[in-house]
């Protein structure tokens, strides 16, 4: 199942290598290109308006930054991730998957304070099981990157969970739509390294193709969750792929949203809109490369995004198809 290979590969970001050589792997009859970036460039090709979709294949993740004496590692986060998702959980290191835990001081150990301060990353370790550092260093090297455990499983009524979500369901889309025709336009496609580090792959992909519109196909977060108040949910899951109207980083174009939610409309794709201000995605370096692209972010929503076990929702990853495939075949044609 395309999602599920997906997630399980590792590619922490500036280390795509593994899920870059899946992706290409599941393409066929697009010229492929790597650039120096990291970033995986298809071309599908088709007359008319050059249409880019693009999507991180990067994800969070940790960075060896030290071993001990004692055989422990020491890590960075790459990428933002709440220390509070890491005690106690599992990692696997490198291209040969060392196993680790990471590790906690037991809480019966622990003094009051301790208990009710967040515990940073500074002063936790990974355990590989290592006796001293001569054997930690057999098997792992100093900024050898960590994933989370490869896990993916369907539970509940219709819902996902796995790590890396973030955003292989949006590669996972591009590389469904990939397998159709499109004719009236142009179709390239942007896997994006480095994302998670302050978007720096999608800045090169859209000065390559230099595209007249550009569409990033993202997950974000959703905070349907105890106990955040409903008005800061930022998108609820089950009803359909988000539309960002403003971020961080990011000023969507108007009219190309318009577009993409006039076709959901039409065809009765549920949507909705990103009720927050915050965040960033590609869309951000994208829309000021070149002259100026117009670029719109369709997002998946997703629970504990940047977490080892982020939770979407079948159906909206159904939805984001189909909005896509719908507004590509109708729409996009005569933008
Ligand atoms: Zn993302």
């Amino acid at each position: 199942m395309l999602l599920k290979d997906l997630c399980e590969r590792s590619g922490v970001s500036g280390d795509e290598k593994e899920i870059r050589d899946f992706i290409k792997s599941q393409i066929s009859g697009c010229a492929c290109l790597e650039d120096t970036m990291g970033n995986l460039l298809v071309s599908k090709g088709g007359k008319g308006k050059r249409i880019l979709l693009a999507a991180h294949m990067d994800e969070v993740g940790l960075m060896i930054s030290g071993i001990e004496d004692n055989g422990f590692l020491r890590f960075k986060t790459v990428g933002g991730i709440n220390s509070d998702v890491l005690l106690g959980k599992k990692v696997y290191i490198g291209k040969d998957k060392v196993s680790g835990i990471i590790g906690v001081c037991a809480v019966h150990l622990q003094s009051k304070a301790q208990r009710e301060e967040t515990i940073k990353e500074e002063n936790m370790y990974i355990d590989i099981g290592a006796l001293d550092r001569e054997e930690a260093e057999k098997v792992v090297m100093l900024g050898d990157t960590a994933v989370f455990p490869p896990h993916y499983e369907e539970f509940g009524d219709g819902l996902i969970d796995a790590k890396a979500i973030d955003d292989r369901a949006g590669c996972a889309v591009i590389l469904r739509l990939l397998k159709n025709t499109y004719p009236g336009i142009e179709l390239v496609c942007a896997f994006t390294a480095q994302e998670e580090v302050g978007t720096r792959g999608a800045q090169a992909a859209a000065e390559y193709f230099r595209p007249d519109y550009a569409v990033v196909v993202e997950s974000t977060f959703c905070s349907d969750i105890f106990p955040t108040e409903p008005h800061l949910h930022v998108t609820t899951l089950g009803k359909g792929p988000a539309v960002t109207f403003m971020d961080r980083v990011a000023t969507p174009d108007r009219a190309l949203i318009s577009s993409i939610t006039l076709a959901a409309k039409e065809n009765d794709i549920p949507w909705q809109q990103k009720r927050t201000a915050g965040g960033g995605t590609d869309a951000g370096v994208i829309m000021r490369a070149v002259e100026g692209i117009p670029t719109a972010i369709l997002a998946l929503p997703c629970r504990n995004l940047h977490s080892p076990s982020l939770v979407i929702a079948k159906d909206d990853y159904e939805s984001l198809y189909r909005l896509l495939d719908v507004w590509l075949r109708t729409v996009a044609p005569s933008l």
